[in-house]
Formats: structure tokens, C-alpha cells, sequence
């Protein structure tokens, strides 16, 4: 069902794109919303006059086009593509003059954030070029044990012994399904489904299990800091000098449920201050790590307040609207490579917004 949704909106929105009938669409979202409350599944005829005006913050990680040992980068032509799509027709703000703008109940027409996660090179190498060819600014939060350090997450460190492996399957480990490992497509699976795993665990059982996984795939140490995976100093200082933003996004990008309180805060606080004295300016964003409603708690989100950060983005789906709980925001990320299909995504999550 969900591919079927799929392939019609890609050929729906490759048609309109053609027709250049995308432009119309867009302005008609503009003045008509879905009927609030209503779970119909299909809009006409319950549409209503616009009544608010949504903030959508778009979630990227990694952009590259080369194939990758760590978790698959989306490629670069799909980002290229969003980003025009954005760049004539929305207003694009950075994630601190998003919630500025939410406080003063001054959310612009057709709101969106750009944001990218962990920190990786390729947000220097790949992304920042288009953002900046496009005048647009973007918001990166970074973990800050993997920036300048040549070292990585923990979630690409697993994906890499994935990929090195040798061995031909992954058996008895966190669970009885068996990871056939002979083809490139085994090894994504084993992935998706290891640290699926990893992030269900307690901190120190994670660590526990990842030797555990380094014994089973017979793989030791860690990946070569060449070619390196992660950004360093000069690089987001760079970024910065153009109107990047930064965000903090831990020190070692634990999942925060599983850690005790008093390490939250500790992980919060050097990541900001590193940040902060790298680049010299006030951090005040955050992103949980992971992000799902089972990383992050209220508990969470106080200590989250009390470090002096105005907000915190999630990985839930879903758009923002003044009066949201600034430390809960949604984010939605999009796959599609081409402008019509991107473009009648877009705007059908805003007409449902
Ligand atoms: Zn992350």
C-alpha cells in the first residue's frame, strides 16, 4: 500500500512538474488546509480555509553519492533537487529564527527548516555548496566526540564492521534473526536491523555489545580516519562565516533514555560548550540522539531547558505550529530525487499539516 502511495505520487508529481501545474498547487495549499479532526482518508471534501501556518523542519544526515561502509547516504542529485524546490517557493530559516519567530507567534508563509544530523564531512563537501549556491542556511548539529578527532559514532563504527566482515552470516547475536552477509543488500539489512538493537539497549550493555559484535564478525579496531568521515573545526567554522548554524547533538550520541540523568546533562553541556568555544557563537538548538518518542523523556527535556537551549527536534514525523512544545518539535524527512514527486509531497504534508 505505502509503495503503491508511493509510485503514484512519483509519477502524479513528475506529470504536474511537466505541466508546470506544481505552482498552482502550491498556492492553492496555500489558502485551503484538510478539515482539522478529520481522518478521512481522502481530503476532498473536507477542506477548509487555512487556518495556520505550519513550520516544516526537513531531516537529513549524510548526502554523498559514493557508496559508503557506514549507514547509505542519501544521494546527491534528490538533495539538489529539494533544495531548489524550497528555494523558490518557501521561506527558509535556520532553526534559531524558526523558535524565535514560533515565540513571537511570527511564523512566516510557507516556514521550512533545513537540518542535518551528527555532523558528517560530506555536509561540508556536498551539501554546503548548493545551500550556499542557493543563498539558503541550514542548521547542523553536531556530536561532538566524532568532530576534529578522526574517531566515529558508535552507530557508524557497527555499520563499519558490518561492512568489513568476512564472515558469511550474523547469528545469535541480540537476536535469533540470522543477517546473511554475502551481498551488499544482506549487510544494509544486518545493519538496519543491529542497531535497531543497539539502540534498545541500556549505555553500557551497547558497549558491551558492540565488542560482542567486533567478536562475531571478526573484525578489530577502527575505521581509517582516511578518508574522513566527519567534519572537523575549520570546516564548520567555514560553514558558519556563510550563515550555517550549529546545534548540539551530545558528546558521544547516547541514546539519552538509557543514560542516567546526571550524564544527560553532562553530555549537553560539553557539546554545547565545545561548540561554542570552536566557533564562538551561542548554541541554543538541540537534537536528541535517534530521536524516536522511546530516546527522550520529560526528565530529558527539563535538563534540555535548564542548559540554557531554546529547543529540541526529534526524529517524530510531523510539522510545527506556535504554541507546540518547543522541545518536542517534529521533523519529516523526504527521499524523493525529483522536483514534481518532492514538490506534491511536500505540499500534500502541508495541506494535511
Ligand atoms: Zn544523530
Amino acid at each position: 500500500m505505502g509503495t503503491l502511495k508511493s509510485v503514484g505520487f512519483k509519477a502524479v508529481g513528475m506529470v504536474l512538474h511537466r505541466l508546470g501545474i506544481l505552482g498552482f498547487i502550491s498556492r492553492l495549499v496555500d489558502r485551503l488546509q484538510k478539515k482539522t479532526g478529520s481522518n478521512a482518508p481522502l481530503p476532498f471534501p473536507l477542506i477548509q480555509k487555512r487556518v495556520s501556518r505550519p513550520i516544516q523542519i526537513l531531516m537529513y544526515h549524510g548526502i554523498d553519492d559514493a557508496w559508503s561502509p557506514f549507514l547509505g547516504p542519501a544521494p546527491i542529485r534528490g538533495f539538489r533537487n529539494q533544495l531548489r524546490y524550497l528555494a523558490e517557493s518557501c521561506n527558509v530559516l535556520d532553526l534559531g529564527e524558526a523558535v524565535e519567530r514560533i515565540q513571537k507567534r511570527d511564523v512566516p508563509h510557507r516556514a521550512v527548516v533545513i537540518t542535518l544530523d551528527d555532523g558528517y564531512r560530506d555536509s561540508y563537501v556536498n551539501a554546503f555548496p548548493l545551500l550556499r549556491e542557493m543563498e539558503l542556511s541550514a542548521t547542523i548539529f553536531l556530536a561532538t566526540a566524532a568532530i576534529g578527532t578522526g574517531k566515529v559514532l558508535w552507530h557508524d563504527r557497527a555499520c563499519w564492521m558490518i561492512s568489513q566482515t568476512t564472515v558469511s552470516s550474523l547469528e545469535g547475536f541480540g537476536s535469533r534473526i540470522r543477517y546473511e552477509l554475502n551481498t551488499r543488500e544482506g549487510k544494509r539489512a544486518a545493519q538496519e536491523g543491529v542497531l535497531w538493537y543497539l539502540r534498545s539497549l541500556e549505555d553500557q550493555d551497547r558497549i558491551d555489545a558492540l565488542e560482542q559484535l567486533s567478536t562475531h564478525l571478526q573484525v578489530s579496531g577502527e575505521p581509517d580516519s582516511e578518508p574522513r568521515l566527519m567534519l572537523n573545526w575549520e570546516e564548520v567554522n567555514e560553514m558558519y562565516q556563510s550563515g550555517i548554524r550549529f546545534g548540539a547533538h551530545t558528546v558521544h550520541h547516547p541514546i539519552l533514555s538509557k543514560i542516567p540523568l546526571s550524564d544527560v546533562a553532562s553530555e549537553l553541556r560539553e557539546s554545547k560548550e565545545t561548540i561554542e568555544r570552536h566557533v564562538g557563537c551561542r548554541v541554543t538548538t538541540f537534537a536528541y540522539p535517534s530521536g524516536r518518542p522511546e530516546d527522550y523523556n520529560s526528565d530529558i527535556k527539563g535538563i534540555v531547558k535548564q542548559e540554557g537551549f531554546a529547543c529540541a527536534v526529534s526524529t517524530v514525523t510531523g510539522a510545527n505550529y506556535e504554541g507546540d512544545d518547543l522541545f518536542d518539535l517534529k521533523r519529516v524527512g523526504y527521499w524523493d530525487q525529483d522536483i514534481g514527486p518532492f514538490g506534491l509531497r511536500f505540499e500534500y504534508s502541508r495541506f494535511c499539516a
